[in-house]
């Protein structure tokens, strides 16, 4: 993954998030306050405005600086929970415009391990984690599999979705839908949409 790359994949990112606003805002309006498209679309076109901005040295300063802009401004659940994973995943990216596959696999264990350890959700919770820690399962399987395995991540972008909609049959135990209890039954999480797009837009990257 170089920087190129790196930067595709965010903006990628932001467009599919500005695409389906409505829809996360939509599935937040069910189970929570509204607003998961609004502030997740908000903080991701300040990113494409900082990488506009901004000729970073680095694939370590590029995802410092996507993480310094969601934490300050999506706000809400998601916005403290993508912007420390992407501080945190910055710290294990090289200062340098290219890392191996398994070196950005590495940084995104540290971005998941930094999501689990802020939101404390587990599998099953009814969260964006529902997506992030099978895929990094699946991800980390696939550490031995050359760069650029267009095969491997376009699966995993079908995954990702299979496992945002099977979140619509589980009871939510963590954020805002927590205090719904079973009444958050049938509806799909907004936050395991999102991080399923995330994995659309690495599949869209890579496939380029
Ligand atoms: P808020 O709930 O503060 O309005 P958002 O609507 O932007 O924030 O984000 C809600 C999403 O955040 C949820 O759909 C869920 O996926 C995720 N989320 C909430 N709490 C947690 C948690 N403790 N751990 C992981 N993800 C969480
Ligand atoms: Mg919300
Ligand atoms: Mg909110």
């Amino acid at each position: 993954m170089d920087q190129v790359a790196f930067r595709q994949l965010w903006r990628r990112f932001a467009e599919l998030i500005h695409e389906n606003r409505e829809v996360l805002n939509d599935l937040d309006a069910a189970i929570g306050d509204a607003d998961h498209g609004s502030n997740m679309d908000r903080g991701l076109g300040k990113v494409v405005e900082a990488f506009n901005a901004n000729s970073e040295a680095s694939l370590h300063a590029d995802a410092k600086l996507v993480g310094m802009t969601l934490m300050s401004t999506v706000g809400g659940a998601s916005g403290a929970l993508w912007g420390s994973g992407m501080l945190k995943f910055s710290t294990v990216l090289p200062d340098a415009a290219v890392v191996e596959w398994s070196g950005f696999i590495d940084a995104l264990d540290a971005f998941v391990e930094a999501l689990s350890k802020r939101g404390q959700a587990v599998v099953g919770d009814k969260t964006m984690m529902d997506v992030f820690l099978p895929a990094m399962t699946e991800l980390r399987d696939s550490v031995d599999v050359q760069e650029g395995s267009e095969e491997i991540v376009v699966a995993l972008a079908e995954h990702a979705k299979g496992w945002s909609d099977a979140t619509r049959d589980l009871v939510a135990r963590r954020g805002r839908a927590a205090y719904l209890g079973e009444r958050s039954i049938g509806h799909i999480d907004p936050g395991s949409v999102s991080a399923a797009l995330w994995f659309q837009a690495l599949a869209d990257t890579v496939r380029d």
